[in-house]
């Protein structure tokens, strides 16, 4: 009985990612959609995107489910996760896609590009000397894959860079604070704040009014991490009071933003539809590939998550 890999995600390509895997499973693993699956009994592995609910409970022998993404927050909030090992993606050609949406934000802000966007409406040359990247204070909150290259990458563009972590770790040209008690003193710093925190029981709503409140007035603030992150009605009042001067925002409370939210129209507010990185199947196959295998051979399974944790 030859090992089955079932696949299921709503939004990506079943066979682009079939394709992707076929070269470095080879013989060893039948790659099948869910809902075709010929025989469950041989599913082994399992590469999902936001399965429906009671998915796991029609594949008894699973042996490892493989996050088709980053963020974990849905996957290990289920009450139906078998008892496995769950991995996450960790491909670096998401991390550099991510690191260059991180980038532009940050750009967006610390170059007025906000205030150019209102003036050109109004016909108008509104000239704004620029500042030194040394004397814009970066913000980056969660140091992880994902956080770690995009803060690297500020800090390499010559900004005062400061990242927020549970532990500390060493990231070039990046200062690094860790714990409750630093988030403060951090917020206040900063002019642009990017959040690239997991959500997890000890992040939801952390970005509230008074995390909001202890930001400079006049700072910037950029979501790309999950919208459950930040209260977002704290987050419109700082916008709309002009404590804020402007956000980048990728990830939100509900998705598809409602047509009504007072985000849409606020000025300094830019909205991109939860893109800032996808994960790519040609990057992520190899270590796709190189879990199932280690599951196979008895071997080292990376990138696992913490359900404890909850990344
Ligand atoms: P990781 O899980 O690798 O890292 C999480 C980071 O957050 C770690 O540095 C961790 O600290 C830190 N952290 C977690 N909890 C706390 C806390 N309570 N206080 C302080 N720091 C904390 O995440 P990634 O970098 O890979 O990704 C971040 C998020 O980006 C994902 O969880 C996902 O939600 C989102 N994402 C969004 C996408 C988009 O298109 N918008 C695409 C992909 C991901 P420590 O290092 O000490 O453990």
């Amino acid at each position: 009985m030859t090992d089955t890999l079932v696949f299921y995600s709503e939004p990506d390509p079943f066979e682009v990612w079939r394709d992707a895997l076929l070269p470095h499973l080879g013989d060893h693993v039948r790659i099948e959609k869910a809902g075709a699956v010929t025989d469950p009994e041989a599913v082994r592995f399992a590469l999902v995107w936001m399965p429906p609910a009671g998915f796991f409970a029609g594949y008894r022998n699973l042996e490892l489910v493989i996050n088709l993404g980053a963020g974990v927050d849905r996957l290990v909030a289920r009450d139906d996760l078998p008892d496995v090992p769950i991995t996450r993606l960790s491909d670096p050609e998401m991390g550099r896609m991510m690191a260059g949406f991180v980038l532009f934000s940050v750009l967006r802000h610390a170059r007025d590009i906000p205030n150019f966007q209102a003036a050109q409406t109004r016909r108008e040359w509104a000239y704004k000397h620029p500042r030194g990247a040394s004397e814009t204070t970066v913000a980056v909150l969660g140091l992880g894959e994902l956080g770690a290259l995009a803060a690297t990458e500020i800090a390499r563009q010559g900004y005062d860079t400061h990242g927020w972590a549970t532990r500390p770790k060493d990231l070039e040209g990046v200062t690094v604070h860790t714990g409750d008690d630093a988030l403060g003193g951090l917020l206040a710093i900063a002019d642009i704040v990017v959040c690239m925190l997991p959500l997890t029981s000890g992040t939801g709503n952390l970005m509230d009014e008074a995390a909001f409140a202890a930001m400079k007035p006049g700072a910037a603030f950029v979501n790309v991490s999950r919208g459950a992150v930040v209260d977002e009605p704290a987050l419109v009042e700082a916008l709309r009071s002009g404590h804020l001067s402007g956000a980048t925002l990728d990830v939100f409370a509900a998705e598809p933003l409602p047509a009504d939210s007072p985000l849409w129209t606020l000025p300094g507010v830019l909205i991109t539809p939860h893109l800032a990185s996808v994960a790519l199947p040609k990057s992520a196959a190899p270590q796709i590939a190189a879990n199932i295998r280690a599951v196979q051979t008895g071997g080292e399974v990376i990138n696992q998550v913490s359900r404890v944790r909850g990344y």
